[in-house]
């Protein structure tokens, strides 16, 4: 019998259209498996879900998808296809456990460490995992940009991020007190913490580490070059005319840092609890330090996304990884 699958996409967050077109990725990844069959939604800001043509559909305690039309079918599993608010956040997710249904991903609170960089921070210091040194601002008052004013200081550059967001949203790079002002301001509008963390001249690095046939798969670390001039901002990771570039596999790595970081993927997968995927960033700076950047719980799967094709040089073939963990699901 078909596994009926609702594929949920947008969602009300800074990554509704980076979502989307995840979307379209797993929905042509799953067009070929015979037994399957894909309704696709699109969540609004106000939490209504639509379908293509713009009917309302409802999803009910009853596992049953409802249309404003008054038709019903079932849903037995879900793929929150949601970067940000409210997918990624793992309040979906939440809400999915409640209606006892299985779904693609990270669980509820793995979700919701690994979205907000603070708490990310923290439980990787917890697991003993090295993270880019940081000040953490619990608002915009005088006493917290004076911390914000000594790290800039103190570390001469600095990122500043909006501890909720992803895909460079909310994410700037400053160095000066003036660029300071305006980007805490901005990051505040977007999240009730920020961060300020210290800017490494960095190699960024990229770990896909997922469960294919029960078994936890760490990939070789692939590689994302930005422009020089900038960094790897929401532009150029997908704008028209992006000029940053990606490797699958990065190379020129000794075998102590491929281990260290395939060590400390392990690690933060396990440690962390987390499910069917994840894509692990990493930081290599000039001296050879490793830090760990964060955990994205669910990584982009657009065009230019690094997941997909790290999958695929492992010999993984998404559809099937996918298909192979919904009917595990069920089974
Ligand atoms: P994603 O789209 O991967 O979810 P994000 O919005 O969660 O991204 P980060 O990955 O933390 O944000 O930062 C975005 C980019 O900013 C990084 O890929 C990197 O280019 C740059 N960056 C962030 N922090 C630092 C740092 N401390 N030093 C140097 N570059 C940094
Ligand atoms: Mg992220
Ligand atoms: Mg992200
Ligand atoms: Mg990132």
């Amino acid at each position: 019998t078909d596994i009926h699958v609702l594929l949920i996409c947008g969602g009300g967050g800074s990554e509704h259209d980076v979502s989307l077109r995840t979307a379209d990725f797993i929905q042509r990844e799953l067009a070929s498996a015979p037994d399957i069959r894909l309704t696709r939604v699109t969540m609004d800001a106000d939490g209504r879900l639509l379908d293509d043509q713009g009917q309302l559909q409802e999803l009910r305690s009853d596992r049953l998808l409802y249309s404003a039309t008054g038709s019903a079918q079932p849903v037995h599993y879900v793929i929150p296809s949601i970067h940000g608010y409210p997918g990624e956040t793992g309040d979906l997710q939440s809400q999915l456990d409640i209606l006892g249904l299985p779904y693609f991903g990270c669980g509820s609170e793995a979700s919701k460490i690994c979205f907000n960089k603070i708490t990310t921070k923290l439980w990787l210091t917890a697991l003993g995992i090295d993270n880019t040194p940081y000040q953490f601002l619990c608002a915009n008052t005088p006493g917290e940009v004076a911390k914000a004013r000594d790290a800039l200081q103190k570390w001469g550059s600095v990122f500043v991020k909006a501890s909720n967001q992803g895909s460079s949203v909310g994410c700037y790079k400053v160095s000066s007190e003036d660029a300071l002002a305006e980007a805490l301001q901005e990051a505040f509008a977007l999240s009730p913490y920020v961060l300020v963390e210290k800017c490494l001249k960095v190699r960024e690095l990229e770990v896909a580490a997922y469960t294919y046939e029960g078994e936890l798969v760490i990939t070789p670390p692939g590689e994302v070059c930005a422009p020089t001039d900038t960094f790897y901002s929401y532009e150029e990771k997908y704008a028209e005319g992006s000029r940053a570039q990606t490797h699958v596999v990065a190379e020129g790595l000794s075998e102590a840092q491929l281990g260290w970081i395939h060590e400390a993927s392990k690690r933060a997968f396990v440690g962390l609890q987390l499910k069917d995927l994840s894509r692990i960033d990493f930081f290599l700076t000039d001296d050879g330090e490793i830090y760990l950047n964060e955990v994205n719980t669910f990584p982009g799967m657009t065009p230019i996304s690094m997941f997909p094709k790290m999958l695929q040089n492992q010999g993984h073939d998404f559809s099937e990884y996918l298909a192979a963990l919904i009917r595990g699901a069920l089974g």
